[in-house]
């Protein structure tokens, strides 16, 4: 017998077996019953058994059948299910990626922990009030607790007691007694909705011209990717506010992606000046009951704008209108384990499929991005002036063969004349190293024994604050000793180089009585720490900054005028094709970060090659000429984005399983026109957590199937065990 109900829903009865992604390395699906009376979807979040144990799974698709002698779906998990959109976008990237479909799934997958679902709800919220019966007996604290509930105010109980001055049981008392009644409140909104238009806007002419065209990409409600490049300070995020202004007064949500989400407490403080409130974070410091309802709130609706890391790409939203990838051209932004991909690019699919507005903000763009902006393909909007005719920092070098520093010391003499002259001014300095740590290397006198990490070929850094010596590839860690392990000399140990904690020693004695502060991601106290100094430092309680590349990116230090580089050779050594680039982006950031406020500022880099192109191209601020050159050299190597690249990085603790591997792969690799296949070679880092790395690189015409080719040569692959990995980086980022 059927009812109506039964008849009116979606899922005929015959459909009982569904195929089902679970968050294993595996690109195939699995088939299950459905059993009577669960009712299921494609994209619903179920429990399945695997094996031995049982698993959360999503279901991909449903068929026809009986289910026969397939195992059973063991229930429904009550978290939002993975709308058609995004399913359609995880398949993609495990198409683009390589990567297996139950990894990429494994990216939105996000249940209570034992799908335990119970601890995703809130507990309940009980208030009281007065509802008029008068108490049988009356004391001061009952009075107390009646005054404070007066004009029929509704409070929760621990409020009350704490406002009345009482305990709990004298309200309990007066509960009992029928004087007062529980009253269930409803819940606090995990996110409250911005108001578009809390604080009416005032751009500049420049600014607004790009605001207006933003708006207009959000209200055409279809795929779209706007490039907006603005100088540092040019007010790139004032403008892509109005934005998201557009998308919530067109009651649809947005995402703003960052690099560094967990350090821009300014960014969140801009927001709720804009919008009245903060936004919903979204990053790994979110967690338990709070990440699972801002999780539940993107699925359903009530939560309106995310501002998150690169996992916020993933999130269930209901109705997305436009995705801000904020300062585009970042590392961060590219994923180097798992599944590997770049959140760039992978919001710009994103995009795609929910036919949103994409905006891409940079002072730097990658070359990527350029040239899709110069060719058309997407919208080209540019800030070329800083907010409030606020100039350009003045950039010079420092020609360190012609101005060295003294012996053991990293700042030359003209950058110590210009720090004074700063801090004489009542203003700020940053000197700038992007280098964590004390030294990046430490060398025994006596025998040269130098110390390495035994689990990957990097030499140790020492870490004086932390008392060690640190691997920043593998995170080992050891004591740094006394005597030299190799030749038992005591007091030969020397450190090689400069590191911040270095950096800040010398700060202390060149520049005794100032206000100095370091900046490193790897100091105690985590994110909270690192907030509570930047605040600092804006609030002009600093006069000079030390820091690596945390301090480069986006923050705003009215009183900093003075910017000092103290290496900008470290960057250009390497053979990275992207070395240029990279220390191009870096350099621009970090003297970006001189003159923000109402003085002009300037910058000094010290450097051993004052006529590096990079270097000439951040003096004379010829941004145009260096572009113009980079997106010339890539074109003629046929480098992306005029030609396609992916990695093959094969890994094992055997080294010579691993190379021969690597041989035996390119040896059936298939060379087609327009294909090169380069390697293998030992990978730069040759060692890294004790596994021994190989890398192939393949070189591709633009019209040629990447994917296609690389899924064709890895199924022709031989065996290996199970020790030994492949990973596939389609454009790989990093060469070593
Ligand atoms: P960018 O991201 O391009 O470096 P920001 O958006 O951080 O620039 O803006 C730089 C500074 O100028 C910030 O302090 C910001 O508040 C200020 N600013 C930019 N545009 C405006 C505006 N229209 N009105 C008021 N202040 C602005
Ligand atoms: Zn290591």
């Amino acid at each position: 017998m059927m009812t109506d109900l039964e008849l009116a829903n979606p899922i005929p009865a015959f459909q009982s077996v569904v195929d089902v992604l679970v968050p294993v390395a595996l690109d195939r699906a699995y088939s299950y019953a459905v059993p009577e009376g669960m009712p299921l979807a494609p994209g619903d979040v179920v429990l399945v058994p695997l094996g031995k144990r049982e698993t959360a799974g999503v279901v991909w698709t449903m068929r026809a059948g009986s289910g026969g002698n397939l195992k059973p779906v063991l229930g429904r998990i009550d978290v939002p299910p993975f709308n058609e959109k995004l399913r359609s976008f995880l398949d993609w990237i495990a198409w683009y990626t390589l990567a297996p479909r139950g990894l990429a799934m494994r990216l939105a997958l996000r249940v209570p922990e034992g799908a335990d679902t119970a601890r995703m709800l809130e507990p309940p919220r009980i208030g009281v009030r007065i509802i008029g019966k008068a108490p049988q007996r009356m004391t001061a604290a009952r009075s107390r607790v009646l005054a404070s509930l007066a004009e029929g105010k509704t409070l929760l109980k621990r409020d009350l007691a704490h406002e009345a001055g009482v305990s709990q049981s004298v309200i309990d008392g007066l509960l009992d007694e029928g004087t007062l009644e529980a009253v269930a409140l409803p819940p606090i909104p995990v996110a409250l909705p911005p108001n578009a238009d809390y604080v009416k806007a005032s751009l500049s002419e420049g600014q607004e011209a790009v605001a207006t065209a933003l708006r207009a990409t959000v209200r055409e409600a279809a795929f779209s990717v706007s490039l907006v490049e603005g100088v540092t300070g040019s007010g790139k995020t004032e403008v892509y506010f109005e934005a998201v202004a557009e998308a919530l007064r067109a009651g649809r949500q947005a995402l703003i992606l960052m690099p560094e989400i967990a350090l821009t407490a300014q960014f969140l403080e801009r927001f709720e000046a804009r919008f009245g409130v903060k936004p919903a974070e979204w990053h790994s410091g979110i967690t338990g009951r709070k990440r699972a309802r801002i999780h539940a709130g993107t699925a359903d609706g009530t939560v309106r704008v995310v501002a998150g890391a690169r996992s916020a790409l993933f999130m269930p939203f209901q109705d997305l209108a436009l995705i801000v990838i904020d300062e585009e051209h970042e590392t961060a932004y590219k994923q180097d384990d798992g599944v590997i991909y770049h959140a760039r690019d992978m919001a710009v699919v994103r995009g795609r499929f929910e036919n949103a507005a994409v905006v891409l903000a940079s002072a730097t763009p990658s070359i990527e991005s350029k040239v899709n902006a110069e060719r058309g393909r997407y919208r080209h909007l540019k800030l070329p002036e800083r907010f409030g005719g606020r100039t350009m920092p003045d950039i010079h070098t420092i020609d360190l063969r012609r101005n060295p520093a003294e012996r053991g010391r990293w700042i030359s003499p003209p950058l110590i004349g210009a720090v004074n002259q700063t801090l004489e001014a009542g203003e700020q300095a940053l000197l700038f190293l992007n280098r964590r740590g004390y030294a990046p290397l430490t060398v025994c006198h006596h025998c040269g024994h130098r110390f390495q990490c035994p689990n990957c070929s990097t030499w140790l850094v020492d870490h004086r604050f932390r008392r060690a010596l640190v691997c920043h590839h593998c995170g080992h860690v050891e004591r740094r000793p006394d005597v030299c392990p190799a030749c038992d000399k005591a007091d030969t140990l020397a450190a090689c180089g400069p590191g911040v904690e270095r950096l800040a020693e010398e700060v202390a004695e060149v520049f005794p009585d100032k206000r100095a502060i370091v900046l490193s991601s790897d100091f105690p106290g985590g994110t909270e720490h690192i907030r509570t100094q930047l605040q600092a430092i804006a609030a002009g309680e600093v006069d000079i900054v030390i820091g690596t590349q945390l301090v480069a990116k986006g923050h705003n230090f009215p009183g900093l005028t003075l910017v000092g580089v103290i290496d900008a050779d470290v960057g250009l050594a390497n053979g990275d094709p992207r070395a240029a680039e990279r220390t191009f982006q870096l350099m621009q950031q970090v003297t970006g970060r001189a003159g923000r406020g109402d003085r002009p500022g300037r910058a000094l880099i010290q450097t051993t090659q004052p006529d590096h192109p990079v270097l000439r191209a951040i003096v004379s601020g010829d941004v145009a000429r260096f572009y113009a050159e980079e997106i010339a050299v890539r074109e003629e190597a046929g480098l992306p984005p005029f030609g396609k690249l992916a990695a093959l990085i094969i890994s094992s603790p055997d080294k010579l399983e691993a190379e021969n591997y690597a041989r035996a792969l390119a040896r059936v690799a298939q060379a087609p026109q327009n294909v090169i296949v380069l390697g293998p070679a030992e990978a730069p880092l040759a060692l890294v957590r004790g596994r021994f790395r190989f890398r192939l690189l393949v070189r591709a015409g633009r019209a040629i199937d990447l994917q296609a080719y690389l899924r064709d040569w890895l199924a022709r692959a031989p065996k290996h065990p199970a020790k030994l990995r492949v990973a596939v980086d389609v454009d790989p980022q990093s060469f070593m």
